[in-house]
């Protein structure tokens, strides 16, 4: 079941081959915070920044993704099949998006999560792109792009949350 769908989700990713990222990184997103003064996990006020303004704060490859509706390649975050325990934040303003607890192993190439953290962590966008019907999800807080939602996940959602992991951060729990 999951290859089949995976293949599909590869093949959308080829669709969207203009809007691809080379990213070569693999660092954890752990330094795209420090010149960021919009990373503020304990605020939840909706940030509204300009695309320019972003454009001087974020990594080109962050910038490509959160605010150009961009898509990383596939099996390059290290996140996708990282195993750290701790809570997952949007890279752009730190919302708190996902729990690691709800991170499962999709073989997609992305990392995957059946569950946000809470309902107001994420907007749903129908997405009619590339000849396909998606459901886009934007952080809640910012509205960075983040990925997609399918309906072919584990339970106990049957949700899958595909994400680009050039735009999460991970708070560890210590
Ligand atoms: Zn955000």
């Amino acid at each position: 079941m999951f290859k089949i769908l995976c293949l599909l989700t590869l093949i959308s990713f080829t669709a969207c081959g203009q809007a691809t990222t080379k990213s070569t990184t693999t660092k954890m997103n752990t330094m795209e915070n420090q010149h960021n003064p919009y990373y503020k996990p304990d605020q939840k006020e909706a940030v509204i920044v300009p695309d320019s303004v972003w454009a001087n704060i974020l990594s080109p490859e962050v910038f490509a993704v959160a605010r150009q509706k961009g898509t990383e390649r596939p099996f390059t975050s290290p996140f996708e099949e990282s195993k750290e325990v701790g809570t997952y934040h949007c890279v752009a303003c730190g919302n708190a998006l996902f729990k690691s607890n709800a991170k499962f192993s999709s073989g997609c190439g992305w990392p995957s999560f059946f569950e946000p953290i809470s309902k107001s962590a994420i907007i749903y966008t129908p997405d009619h792109t590339h000849g396909m019907d998606r459901t886009e999800v934007q952080c809640g807080k910012c509205k960075s792009h983040l990925g997609h939602v399918f309906e072919d996940g584990p339970p106990p959602t049957g949700l899958r949350y595909c994400i680009n992991g050039v735009v999460l951060t991970i708070e560890k729990i210590k």
